[in-house]
C-alpha cells in the first residue's frame, strides 16, 4: 500500500533529484534516447502486471489501457528519436561580423539547456500516458531534467509499481539514483512545487486544481514555470450545407465522440452548434437509444459530474433529449439542446466543462455569422469544424476565429484522439492550459523544460560540445 509522503521525505526526494540533475544535464543526446528507449522497453515487458493494475484502479477497460501503454512507450520513443536526430536545442551560431547597419557584431552562440529538477502532477484519465511515465515525464527526461511525480489519487497502487519499473529500467541503462521518483498526497505536490529548488512544474488535471498550483508556482519567492493543460469544452461548428449533406453521419460521429470513454477526455466536444432546422439532434438522439452504462473514473469524478447533471438539464431554456442516468455502477449518456440566445444568456453555467458523456446542442438562427458562435468561449483545446470541403458561406471567418481561441482545429472529424505526432498542439490559451506558448503531446514538448544561454566570443574549448565549430554531437544548428 502507498502512503502519503511527509515533508522530510519529499526534500529528500528532492535532495537526490538535484543531485540526479547535475549528472543528467551533462549527458550526451544519444545517452538520453538509450535511456528513454530502456524505460519503453521496461513497461512493454512489464505489461501484464501494469495493465490489470490500471483497469483495477482506473475502471478503463483493458483494450483501451493496451492502446494507451502503446502509445506511452510511443512518446518515449519519440522523444529517443528526435535527441538521435539532434534537432531539440536550437542551436544558432551568428559569427561575429565587421559590416552590420549597426557595426561589427560579437560571435554569439545560443542553445538550450535543461532547466532543472521537475515536478509533475498526473491525471486520473490516463493512467499512463498523462502519468508517471507519461509525455511530461518523458520531454522532461529528454531534455536533461530529472523528474518527481506527485501520483494520482485515481492510481497510486499503479503509479508505485510503474515508478519502480521505470527507475530500474533507467538505473540499470546508467542514470542516476533520483532521475525519477514519486511522492503521494496534495500536501507533499504542494511541498514539492514550493521547494526552491524545483525549476517547473508540468500538470494534467482540473482547471481549478490546475489554477491553484499554478497560483503557488506563482507565489514562490522566486517564481517558476508551471504548464498545467486544464479541461476545455472544445465546441464543434456545423455549417447549414453540412448539416444537409451529411447529418447521419455527423449525428453518429458525435456520439462516438462524446461518450468515448465515458465521456472523460480532456478534448470531449461539449458543445455543438447546428443550425435550426437540422435533424442532427433528433438523429443522435436515435443513435443514444440503447446507450449502455459505462463506469467512471473514480467516486470523486462520479460526484462532480452528477451535480453538474443535476444542475444543467433544470437551466432555463434547456431541453433535455436524453437525459442520462448516473447511478453508483455507471453513467449513460445525456444529450441537451438549447438556442443560440439561451446559449448567450447562461454562458456561465452552459459553457463549463462537464467531465463525462454530456453534450449539449446549440441551435443558430439562419443568417448567423459562424464565426461569431465562437465569441462567447474561452480558451479551448480544440475547436472543430463540420462543412463542405468546397468552402461554405463564412467557413473561412470561423477559421480564423478559432485560430484565436484553440490550439487544434480539426476540419471534418472529431476532437477525441491526440495524435502523438511533431506537428501536434495540444494546449491553447487560458483556461485550456495555464502557458498558451506550448505543447504537451508532440516532441516539441520539449522546449517546456529548456531555457536558452548565449555564449559571447568564447573561445572554442570554453564552448559546451553543441556549440563547438566541429560539431562533435551532430547537432541540427543553423549557422548565420
Ligand atoms: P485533478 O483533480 O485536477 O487532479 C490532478 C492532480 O492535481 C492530482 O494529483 C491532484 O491530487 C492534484 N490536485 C488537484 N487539485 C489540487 C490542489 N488544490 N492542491 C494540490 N493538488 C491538487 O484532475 P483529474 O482528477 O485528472 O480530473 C480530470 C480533469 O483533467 C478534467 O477536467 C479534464 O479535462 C482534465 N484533463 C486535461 C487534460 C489535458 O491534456 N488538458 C488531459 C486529461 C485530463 P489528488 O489526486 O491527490 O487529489
Amino acid at each position: 500500500m502507498t502512503t502519503l509522503s511527509t515533508t522530510e521525505n519529499v526534500t529528500a526526494k528532492v535532495d537526490a533529484a538535484v543531485r540526479a540533475f547535475d549528472r543528467l544535464r551533462r549527458t550526451s543526446p544519444t545517452e538520453r534516447a538509450e535511456l528513454l528507449e530502456a524505460v519503453a522497453q521496461a513497461l512493454e515487458a512489464n505489461a501484464a502486471t501494469l495493465i490489470p493494475l490500471a483497469q483495477a484502479e482506473s475502471h478503463l477497460p483493458q483494450a483501451r489501457l493496451t492502446g494507451e501503454l502503446a502509445r506511452t512507450t510511443y512518446q518515449l520513443r519519440s522523444f529517443a528519436q528526435l535527441l538521435r536526430a539532434g534537432d531539440f536545442a536550437e542551436v544558432i551560431i551568428d559569427h561575429a561580423k565587421t559590416d552590420t547597419p549597426l557595426g561589427p557584431t560579437p560571435d554569439l552562440r545560443r542553445h538550450l539547456i535543461p532547466l532543472g529538477p521537475v515536478a509533475m502532477f498526473s491525471a486520473s484519465n490516463f493512467p499512463f500516458a498523462f502519468s508517471v511515465a507519461g509525455g511530461d515525464t518523458a520531454s522532461a527526461l529528454a531534455a536533461g531534467c530529472s523528474v518527481i511525480v506527485k501520483a494520482h489519487s485515481g492510481h497510486p497502487e499503479l503509479s508505485a509499481t510503474t515508478a519502480a519499473v521505470v527507475r530500474d529500467a533507467l538505473v540499470s541503462a546508467g542514470a542516476p539514483d533520483g532521475t525519477l521518483d514519486v511522492v503521494y498526497g496534495q500536501q507533499s505536490g504542494i511541498a514539492l512545487l514550493q521547494d526552491p529548488r524545483i525549476a517547473a512544474g508540468a500538470f494534467t488535471g482540473s482547471t481549478w486544481g490546475g489554477r491553484a498550483l499554478f497560483d503557488v508556482a506563482a507565489a514562490r519567492q522566486r517564481p517558476i514555470p508551471f504548464y498545467g493543460e486544464l479541461g476545455s469544452v472544445n465546441p464543434v461548428v456545423v455549417s447549414r450545407e453540412a448539416s444537409k449533406a451529411k447529418a447521419d453521419a455527423i449525428a453518429t460521429g458525435l456520439v462516438d465522440s462524446f461518450t468515448l470513454g465515458a465521456g472523460q477526455f480532456c478534448t470531449k466536444p461539449g458543445v455543438i452548434f447546428v443550425p435550426e432546422g437540422s435533424t442532427i439532434p433528433k438523429l443522435a438522439q436515435n443513435a443514444l437509444a440503447d446507450a449502455p452504462a459505462q463506469a467512471l473514473l473514480n467516486d470523486r469524478i462520479t460526484a462532480a459530474y452528477a451535480d453538474s447533471e443535476a444542475h444543467f438539464h433544470q437551466v432555463a431554456g434547456v431541453d433535455t433529449l436524453v437525459l442520462g442516468a448516473v447511478t453508483d455502477v455507471g453513467v449513460t449518456p445525456s444529450l441537451f439542446r438549447t438556442t443560440l440566445g439561451n446559449l448567450l444568456e447562461h454562458a456561465g453555467t452552459l459553457l463549463e466543462e462537464r467531465f463525462g458523456p454530456s453534450v449539449i446542442l446549440v441551435e443558430y438562427p439562419a443568417g448567423a455569422d459562424l464565426a461569431s458562435l465562437l465569441d462567447s468561449f474561452e480558451g479551448s483545446l480544440t475547436v472543430t469544424i463540420h462543412a463542405l470541403d468546397t468552402g461554405d458561406v463564412g467557413i473561412g471567418d470561423a477559421l480564423d476565429r478559432a485560430s484565436l481561441i484553440a490550439g487544434r482545429i480539426v476540419w471534418n472529424g472529431w476532437p477525441t484522439g491526440v495524435a502523438v505526432s511533431a506537428a501536434m498542439t495540444h494546449g491553447g490559451p487560458y483556461p485550456s492550459a495555464t502557458s498558451a506558448l506550448h505543447t504537451s503531446v508532440g516532441v516539441t514538448a520539449i522546449r517546456r523544460f529548456q531555457r536558452p544561454v548565449s555564449y559571447q566570443n568564447v573561445p572554442d574549448l570554453g564552448l559546451p560540445e553543441s556549440l563547438r565549430n566541429a560539431n562533435p554531437l551532430g547537432l541540427v544548428r543553423a549557422v548565420k
